[in-house]
């Protein structure tokens, strides 16, 4: 291209970018709205204008706008505006009909870690390349906004019913948090708190999906069967300390997932032991007992992650470890068990529906 023509384009782009988006408020072009600008010989101009898929006659005005504008511009002789819509996208319309892969990840009681491990894990599979979402179900004690340092932003909402999840390292994430205070969700009851989680999972726009990850409350009773049953689950993952991981746990968990129907991917013995840097291992929790009871109870073992400082540090900061210190031995870890846990899910769950009628 000449100089000239560069310069073109150049002031063709600057006009545009005057006009404001009206969905993001930022200018045409900074805000990603155009497309293919192309300035040819003799002053030709033409672009493409992204509309919204569910109401794009709403945007020919701006797209006429957006013509008269350019055509304004000294040296441009023709313009070609061309508004374009996608399919109706997943993202704007609630609910996880797109996502590919749904893993629970369960505890049978509360403070062993189930929280931290989702958290990571979620990481860990979104630095495998998978888009992957959290939602943080524990509608009495939620931790995501502290855990991913959300905690001040709000969801946004479009068409006055579909929640956006908010992107956070990586990750789109829902929680309960984002939309109360934590101390006023600790007041739900049953039935409320049933339509916060139904309204978190079918009016979320959660979109296109590998993974979506379900951090369950804590406890393997009803309160989480009613969840699961809302949602077809490839399958669930287990957090233990090597303590509290008592047979009777498991086979709790397992009577419980066996009546949604999905298969355990395995067990995680978190805390499993802490390591000074001379290297020496101490088993303060008691040594591998989950990994015992999962093989007592014929469900696979992902692995161990031992108590560690940064650990806690970056889940206190709200950076994930496994995003904020990749190379950290407990990262790798993380990684390594959401590989495991990806076999497992090949091998046994069935796939997905890609139709869901509710
Ligand atoms: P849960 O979800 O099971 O209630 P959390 O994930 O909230 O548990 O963890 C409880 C506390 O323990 C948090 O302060 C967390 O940072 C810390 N924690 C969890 N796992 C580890 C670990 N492996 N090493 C150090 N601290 C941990």
């Amino acid at each position: 291209m000449n100089n000239q023509l560069a310069d073109l384009k150049e002031a063709v782009k600057s006009r545009l970018d005057a006009i404001k988006d009206p969905l993001s408020g930022k200018g045409l072009f900074t805000s990603g709205r155009i497309s293919g600008l192309e300035v040819g010989e003799g002053g030709k101009v033409s672009f493409t204008i992204e509309a919204p898929a569910d109401a794009p006659e709403r945007f020919v005005p701006l797209r006429d706008r957006a013509e008269a504008e350019a055509r304004a511009v000294r040296g441009v002789t023709s313009v070609i505006a061309v508004l374009t819509a996608h399919e109706a996208k997943p993202a704007s319309t609630g609910g996880v009909a797109q996502v590919k892969h749904i893993i629970a990840v369960a505890s049978a009681k509360g403070g062993v870690g189930k929280s931290t491990v989702a958290v990571n894990l979620a990481c860990a599979f979104a630095s495998l390349g998978m888009k992957t979402g959290l939602l943080d179900l524990d509608v009495y004690g939620p931790s995501a906004p502290t855990l991913l340092a959300t905690g001040a932003r709000k969801p946004e909402m479009s068409d006055g019913k579909i929640l956006k999840p908010l992107d956070a390292h990586g990750l789109k994430t829902m929680s309960i948090g984002y939309l109360v205070e934590a101390s006023s969700a600790m007041i739900w009851r049953g039935a409320m708190a049933t339509s916060a989680v139904r309204q978190m999972i079918d009016e979320v726009a959660w979109g296109d999906l590998d993974v979506l990850l379900l951090d369950l409350p804590p406890g393997t009773g009803d309160v989480q069967l009613t969840l699961l049953q809302r949602v077809p689950l490839a399958g669930a993952v287990i957090v233990s300390t090597p303590q509290e991981m008592a047979l009777a746990d498991v086979r709790r968990g397992l009577a419980m997932f066996e009546k949604t129907h999905a298969p355990i991917l395995g067990v995680i013995e978190n805390m499993a032991y802490f390591e000074t840097p001379d290297g020496a291992r101490t088993h303060i929790f008691g040594e591998g007992g989950a990994r015992r009871t999962a093989a007592q109870a014929g469900v696979p073992f992902l692995g161990e992650i031992p108590i560690d400082v940064k650990l806690r540090e970056a889940s206190d900061a709200g950076t994930p470890l496994v995003v904020s210190a990749p190379k950290h031995p407990v990262s790798k870890r993380f990684m390594e068990i959401a590989e495991a846990a990806l076999g497992n899910v090949a091998r046994l769950s069935k796939p997905a529906p890609t139709i869901r009628v509710v």
